[in-house]
């Protein structure tokens, strides 16, 4: 593996013409650069940070007819003394190469990954929102490059990162459609993988959520369309009375990082939480004897959402999410570590220091 990384600067910076106190939504801004690596013969190489721009790809690519695509999506922000870091960039590093590995895609190194990251990071650290809430919201790809028609794993691949920011998550508490008609992901096929298909295949009953005016589908197990899996981009935790819930991995659903964040957060203010099979029917019969307290998502984009509705057939349950404690105190425990506040005990921050010579 070559990883002499070339570095090209932009010389039509748009910085100057980014407002920060009047973002765009999620997912709309970029960075001015982005980082780029080919998988050829058999390895990584041709490193090159370079001003974000579009590419040519070959009409059969492999991607776009059967889908070899995988994704991360991570944060990095600023330390009250100015010091850009990231969150948890290794695990999230070991999760990409975890899905790489189920759509038989080739790994990249952890190290390797965090080192060009964080170059990235340096080269366009004045795109990252200074106001407490906001990010730099960093999105790690691989895909398949091959140009042929044919049933096989590529032989080429290209990976590459871009950064965007983003403004503080509005969170305004979710109504949840439990979906029983459709299902997102079976144990065996690649719902543990963050791979670009789970969310094609979430589109169609995500739409018709909506025009029935819910704001997002909980997904179900696929098999008995009952035990709770996850919303399509957050795991889900449920507050009762004397202990806190979330599904256990079962190799259907994804392994979030947030997830694995509130879980180390409760045990260690010794509030019980338990991975558990979780029956979505036993939950609404939680509801009616008033043992059901709070529901919320869990994910890198909102951190946390609250969840105020949730309709299984038709019927509603409904929940006061201004008695929630938990997810406040989770809430608010996260963003004292990132501002650095509370001391990163678990550590979760990698500062960004590296000098980037170019
Ligand atoms: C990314 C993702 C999550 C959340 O994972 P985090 O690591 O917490 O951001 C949850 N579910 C799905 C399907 C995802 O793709």
């Amino acid at each position: 593996m070559d990883t002499t990384l070339k570095i090209i600067k932009t010389e039509n910076s748009r910085l100057g013409d980014f407002d920060f106190n009047n973002m765009p939504g999620f997912g709309n801004a970029f960075s001015d650069h982005m980082f780029e690596a080919d998988f050829i013969d058999g390895e990584w190489k041709n490193f090159t940070i370079r001003p974000l721009s579009n590419f040519s790809i070959h009409p059969a690519n492999l991607t776009l007819h059967y889908g070899q695509a995988i994704f991360e999506g991570m944060k990095a922000s600023l330390s009250k003394e100015g010091t850009p870091f990231i969150f948890r960039p290794f695990d999230h590093a070991k999760r990409l190469n975890m899905s790489a590995a189920r759509m038989s895609m080739p790994s990249f190194p952890e190290d390797v990954f965090v080192d060009v990251l964080e170059k990235l990071i340096m080269i366009d650290k004045d795109w990252i929102p200074p106001m407490e809430g906001s990010a730099m919201y960093i999105r790690p790809f691989m895909f398949a490059m091959d140009g042929l028609i044919g049933v096989k794993p590529s032989q080429t691949y290209k990976f590459m990162i871009l950064l965007l920011p983003v403004g503080a998550y509005y969170n305004k508490p979710l109504y949840l459609k439990v979906e029983t008609e459709y299902v997102r992901a079976v144990r065996g096929g690649i719902g543990e993988a963050k791979a670009a298909g789970n969310y094609a295949a979430s589109l169609y009953p995500y739409v018709e959520a909506k025009k029935e005016g819910f704001d997002q589908v909980l997904w179900l197990d696929a098999i008995e369309l009952k035990y709770v899996q996850e919303i399509s981009t957050m795991n889900i935790f449920f507050v009762l009375k004397d202990k806190v819930i979330t599904p256990a991995l079962d190799g259907a659903l994804l392994k979030g990082i947030t997830r694995d964040c509130f879980i180390k957060i409760l045990k260690s203010k010794n509030i019980p939480i338990e991975e558990t099979k979780i029956n979505i029917y036993e939950i609404f019969e939680l509801y009616k004897k008033g043992e059901l307290l709070e529901v919320f998502g869990a994910g890198t984009a909102a951190i946390v959402a609250n969840v105020d509705r949730l309709s299984l057939k038709g019927e509603v349950i409904q929940l006061d999410v201004s008695k929630y404690t938990i997810s406040p105190m989770i809430m608010s425990t996260i963003n004292k570590i990132r501002s650095g506040e509370y001391p990163d005990d678990f550590g979760w921050l990698k500062p960004v220091v590296q000098e980037v010579f170019a």
